[in-house]
């Protein structure tokens, strides 16, 4: 195979050309915003980057859905010009430029993987930016931090993902709040991505075998700062139309289409790597969509002469792999025979037998009834595996224990790495200021350094709570103006779609509850007694409660607890201070874990195995009120919010349970804390209990430490008897 990856081959130089068709449409003293637009780190690089686009034209900046290129393509030359001669605006240019060089051209990481021979990171969904439709939720967004993490660190790492045309689903709730689906086809060519090309000029494709014929599979580069990210697409003329459907749209309900998918990124994936070019030192398989990658290595390795075991021990050697589903039911899998429709003619092209092929994807190989599924085809094909909180790592050992009978569940090699989130795409501008202000602007460089958070305790309490108040201020803005708009396309009467540009009080205690709506995650404890509830939207000191999420199309119960919650609107004296956001995603989840007081979180246990976006909260100063399960539960201490501590029972006993713990802890504590305020206005203890939250969660939650845990205890072959 070759060594490193060819310059050239890799897309780099699609990228240079897609740079350069973007600069003629700009004046030359522009042509350095050009190569900004193709690199999506100017996405963490804070407001004032972000902003030389919007000036640009802040209308073609939000219908674009704040894409960089098409700003530049969907702009009159004149304005273009005109900027051209604004002697500020181009020295910002410049120098944002001259920063992201830098940036780039930093030395690698020290550590033991080089730039030729990096970590591929495969996901299924990656949350870069708005502007790119390749996520869904949680897992993406965490796939998206790491990278962005990963490229801050200089640890060399690519990423293998699928390019969704589609995306995932655009949500709209009608008057009843029964959800409705539409997807939008996005437009590739006006996407800051370049389709890699190969020496001869034409598309790089490579074939896999499904279905009974070949899928041609084409490849878009996308650069994450230091990190190309490579996004594989059937949607070629030269393949059937059922076949271009298969990168479509993300988490299809049809389970063919699905296993089609997982197919063209595991293989898929492979093959592509291999056409670049590309040997990675080590495959990182974050969930186990792309675990069938390592038939295809086991494939490659035996083609050279080496034997089953042998080549399976090369391949476990260089694998990891991160479990994220703590329910059983969430972990895919599939029966011989759905397997053989698909991937028949891939079997065929390993030389191994049927049975070592289904038996790799079962806990116990030899149970023919037991369907093959991605978590224990990934857990038998890599070095070491983890969880994604202390917790979830225990739950993961206890429930993949029958994958290594011979072992003492301690000894089972699934260990845990807790999620974090990436610091500066998820902390707003103001909250970023004031620690320029306290910590030094090299803060952003050394948010392992728990002795510099230490410092957060000297900032004057006027000023923290004067960016709190900026921050929920700047949300019910964005809320009120984004209710008119929700309300007006559902039709609701005009007094309704009016009332929605006073909706809610910019000094009013605000609770944030936002996330997908899975039944796990208890949406419904929220209205389990509607009378308390009430009495907490309309009493003396009443809070008022703001809500996103989508539900998965086809999961009719979660559709329901939507419907239910959102009609509590109807209620007298409710209806100016509950809000639902429609259509939850980057942009909503950024201004909503910035702007809220309260982030509430209610998972099952022990059904959350990490969640993140109470961690995007504590960034803000926001604090968390949750369930202690998942990330929360190695998080709270007592002092840095509040918790509920799930009983061991029946879930109708655990609902009443935690529905009543919630509604207590914001009569009896939030409420209160709160409202209990100087003669400057300053709620001391609030403020108190925010810095506690800032400084004890924000180093031991970001991405970067997620990072570092990674390549110290994953990447890095350690102990051999455990591995
Ligand atoms: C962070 C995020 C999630 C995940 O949140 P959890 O707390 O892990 O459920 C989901 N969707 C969006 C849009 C997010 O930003």
């Amino acid at each position: 195979m070759n060594p490193g990856s060819s310059p050239g081959l890799d897309g780099r130089t699609d990228i240079e050309r897609a740079v350069t068709l973007l600069t003629e449409w700009l004046p030359v003293s522009l042509h350095p915003l050009a190569r900004i637009a193709f690199n999506y780190r100017w996405c963490w690089m804070g407001a004032a980057v972000e902003d030389l686009f919007r000036v640009v034209d802040p209308a073609v900046w939000r219908r674009s859905g704040r894409n960089p290129r098409q700003v530049i393509e969907g702009t009159a030359r004149s304005r273009l010009d005109e900027l051209g001669h604004d002697r500020g605006y181009v020295e910002q240019v410049r120098r944002a430029w001259t920063d992201i060089r830098h940036d780039l051209e930093r030395p690698a990481f020290a550590g033991p993987f080089r730039a030729e021979q990096p970590i591929a990171y495969v996901c299924a969904e990656f949350g870069i930016h708005g502007s790119l439709p390749c996520y869904s939720g949680g897992l993406g967004m965490l796939a998206g931090d790491l990278l962005k993490a990963a490229s801050d660190l200089a640890v060399p790492m690519i990423g293998i993902g699928l390019m969704y045309r589609q995306g995932y689903f655009s949500q709209r709730l009608d008057l009843s709040g029964l959800q409705h689906e539409y997807w939008t086809p996005a437009d590739l060519d006006r996407l800051p991505a370049a389709l890699v090309t190969g020496a001869d000029g034409t598309p790089v494709v490579v074939n896999v075998r499904m279905r009974k014929r070949s899928v041609r599979i084409q490849v878009w580069r996308v650069d994450v700062g230091r990190v190309p990210l490579y996004l594989l697409d059937t949607d070629r003329e030269d393949n059937e139309p059922i076949d271009r459907w298969i990168t479509a749209r993300l988490y299809v309900g049809d389970r063919h289409t699905r296993l089609a998918q997982y197919s063209v990124l595991g293989i898929g994936g492979m093959r592509v790597l291999e056409a670049l070019g590309i040997r990675p030192a080590l495959v990182h398989l974050n969930e186990g969509h792309g675990a069938l990658s390592s038939f295809e290595r086991l494939r490659e390795l035996m083609a050279f002469g080496r034997g089953f075991e042998d080549a399976l021990e090369q391949v476990r050697h260089e694998t990891v792999f991160t479990t994220h589903t703590p329910v059983e039911a969430g972990n895919e899998s599939y029966r011989e025979d759905e397997i053989a429709a698909v991937l028949g003619d891939f079997m065929e092209e390993l030389p191994i037998p049927p049975a070592a092929f289904f038996g790799l994807g079962r806990k116990d190989p030899a149970n023919r009834t037991e369907p093959s599924g991605f978590t224990p085809l990934a857990l038998r094909t890599s070095r070491v595996a983890n969880g994604v909180s202390r917790r979830h790592g225990a739950v993961s050992r206890a429930m993949w224990k029958s994958v290594w009978p011979e072992r003492a569940l301690e000894n089972v090699p699934i260990r845990h790495v807790t999620n974090g989130v990436h610091t500066t795409t998820w902390m707003a501008g103001p909250m970023q200021a004031l620690l320029d202000e306290q910590l030094g602007a090299d803060w952003r460089t050394r948010l392992h350094d728990t002795a510099m958070w230490d410092a957060i305790q000297g900032i004057p309490d006027e000023k923290l709570w004067a960016v709190r108040s900026e921050l929920r201020a700047r949300l019910i803005d964005y809320v009120r103006e984004k209710s008119v708009g929700d309300r007006l396309a559902r039709g609701e009467s005009p007094e309704y779609v009016e009332a929605a540009a006073r909706v809610l009080d910019p000094s009013r205690l605000t609770v944030g509850f936002a996330r997908r709506v899975a039944t796990y995650k208890r949406l419904y404890l929220l209205t389990r007694f509607p009378d308390r509830a009430l009495q907490l939207l309309g009493g003396e000191r009443p809070l008022q409660i703001l809500l996103a999420g989508k539900a998965h199309p086809s999961d009719q119960e979660a559709k329901d607890a939507l419907r239910n919650v959102f009609q509590i609107k109807h209620a007298p004296g409710v209806g100016g201070h509950v809000a639902f956001l429609e259509n939850y995603d980057f942009e909503i989840a950024r201004r909503m874990v910035a702007g809220v007081d309260v982030w509430v979180n209610l998972p099952r246990p022990p059904l959350e195995a990490s969640g993140t976006s109470g961690m995007k909260a504590t960034l803000n100063g926001v604090l968390n009120l949750s369930v202690l399960d998942g990330w929360w539960a190695e998080a709270y201490d007592g002092s840095n919010g509040w918790a509920i501590a799930t009983p061991e029972a029946g879930p109708a006993e655990q609902d009443d349970h935690d529905a009543r713990a919630l509604l207590d802890l914001l009569e009896r504590e939030v409420v209160p804390l709160f409202h209990d305020r100087d003669a400057a206005g300053v709620p001391r203890g609030w403020v108190a209990r925010v810095k506690a939250s800032l400084g004890s969660l924000i180093p031991r939650f970001t991405a970067e430490r997620m990072v570092r845990d990674y390549v110290d205890t994953l990447y890095v072959p350690r102990n051999p008897l455990l591995e």
